[in-house]
């Protein structure tokens, strides 16, 4: 069949991708249809081909699926935050453990006869107003006015939105609040052409066991006129606890530049995790789903299976949040993390808990790993890192460093608990555990993000004698 640009076709949808779009076939020939649920019968129209497959613009759903709703925001589409609001909660948790399975399978090469597969862990709540923490870029609109929304794909001409959905409702009521002080007092937003104007991104994070509010504004100059006054209505909200600027004078899409300068309050929020306290500062990761993240590190818990001897390494550790939950459990703990702002929170965190038996290091995974491994001065914060029966990394997307990686299995530690925000590279780094004596044992995926493709999963490895 000869397909060619802007072709209209009516296809069925069999699969879905990686990105949560619709694959359907045509003679074999592949096409991704955003927006399209597997079941369906589609009208699309081709835009673009490569040689094995090519993508297509949904134009209408002739036969929906079952699993097809409402979308609650009406920029879900465009947005790129949740472009799962189309399907049904129960079939997006479905989706996102197939996900994994399917890259464990593919990438991974693993026998899943073989490994113990616990059923995903969902919201039990409505899942919806999660989020405890936003970045949204503010820009004018064509009358001048500020606004907030999201950059139009490949673009950064700002789309304007109204609250947003998957955001805990405080966290709305803080940017409205920033807006509405923007326009009284004629304070400009950013605009990225000319490089002009102030206010480039409001970030606001809550703590949802505390009510705690931390705001930064990030702003294209050194101060913030009038902040005062907005000082005074944010502390009229209940929780406000710790005001900044960010001052990022870079023509850069990075949000945060490096100077923060805090107009009020502490320099930190805290929230509480099971019955652990934690600081938290503006640069430092936290997990951002607070109602599921108690449960992730339960499973990361319960598969270390920790019986009070061990010595644990977690890497990639932030403010401490594994670590620390390990710690009771464990005879010591060391945390690395690349971050020095989530190492100082984490040192803290150990210390406001009453948590001894932990130490934390500044640096790379990878790096410090070997360090630690040959026993080398790390510095002043040494206590008595030995070598690790229990590992635990929790990397960001790209997966874990190869050198990490290359320590790990030289220093052949009994178990490896995995965290991961990416099933593609958990699976490339279970493959080269796998070649290197480490059998999968346990899988849990854990739904972090509602509303949103993405799927957070926990692993449990074990060496075994080769
Ligand atoms: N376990 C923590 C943090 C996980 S997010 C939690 O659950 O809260 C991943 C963390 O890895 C981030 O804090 C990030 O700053 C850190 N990181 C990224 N690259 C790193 C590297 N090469 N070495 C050490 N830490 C790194």
């Amino acid at each position: 069949m000869d397909l060619k640009k802007n072709d209209e076709l009516v296809i069925i949808i069999d699969d879905l991708g990686s990105q949560g779009e619709g694959i359907g076939h045509v003679d074999g020939y592949a096409l991704f249809v955003k927006g399209a649920l597997p079941g369906e019968r589609v009208r699309v129209r081709l835009m673009k081909q490569k040689k094995t497959y090519g993508f297509a613009r949904l134009i209408e759903v002739l036969e929906p699926s079952s699993e097809r709703v409402e979308a609650v925001c009406p920029v879900s589409s465009s947005c790129g935050g949740c472009t799962w609001q189309h399907i049904s909660y129960r079939e997006q948790l479905a989706f996102k453990e197939k996900r994994v399975r399917d890259c464990l399978t593919r990438i991974g090469g693993v026998d899943l006869d073989r490994v113990t597969w616990l059923p995903i862990l969902g919201m039990d709540e409505e899942p919806w107003h999660y989020r405890n923490k936003a970045q949204f870029p503010v820009r004018e609109d064509e009358r001048g006015i500020p606004q907030k929304g999201f950059f139009a794909s490949h673009s950064h001409r700002l789309i304007p939105v109204g609250d947003c959905e998957i955001q805990h409702p405080v966290i709305n009521q803080v940017i409205d609040t920033i807006l509405k002080f923007m326009r009284e007092y004629h304070v400009r937003a950013y605009q990225e052409q000319e490089h002009r104007g102030l206010v480039r991104h409001i970030y606001v994070r809550h703590g949802y066991h505390t009510g705690q509010i931390m705001v930064c504004v990030v702003i294209n100059g050194s101060s913030l006129p009038h902040s005062e006054k907005m000082v005074e209505r944010l502390c009229k909200i209940q929780g406000m606890t710790s005001i900044y600027l960010n001052v990022n004078k870079e023509k850069t899409n990075v949000i945060l530049g490096k100077e923060m300068k805090r107009i009020y309050g502490d320099p930190y929020i805290e929230d509480t995790i099971g019955d652990i306290r934690y600081r938290i500062s503006p640069q430092s990761f936290y997990q951002v789903n607070p109602r599921q993240t108690e449960k992730l590190y339960q499973t990361a818990l319960s598969f270390a299976d920790l019986k009070g001897d061990e010595i644990v390494w977690d890497l990639y550790c932030g403010i401490g949040t594994i670590s620390l939950f390990l710690a009771k459990n464990a005879k010591h703990v060391t945390g690395v993390e690349l971050v020095p702002q989530a190492i100082e929170n984490a040192r803290e965190n150990a210390r406001i808990n009453g948590i001894q038996n932990v130490e934390f290091h500044c640096g790379s995974a990878g790096e410090i790993a070997e360090k630690l491994y040959r026993n080398q001065d790390l510095g002043t914060h040494r206590q008595k890192s030995q070598k690790a029966n229990v590992v635990v990394v929790d990397p960001p997307r790209k997966g874990c460093d190869a050198a990490l990686l290359d320590t790990i299995v030289k220093m052949q530690p009994d178990k490896i608990v995995y965290v991961s925000c990416d099933p593609a590279t958990l699976a490339r780094d279970v493959k080269m555990l796998g070649e290197n004596g480490y059998r999968l044992e346990k899988v849990q995926a854990c739904d972090m993000f509602p509303q949103g493709g993405h799927v957070e999963t926990v692993a449990c490895l074990q060496r075994v004698d080769m």
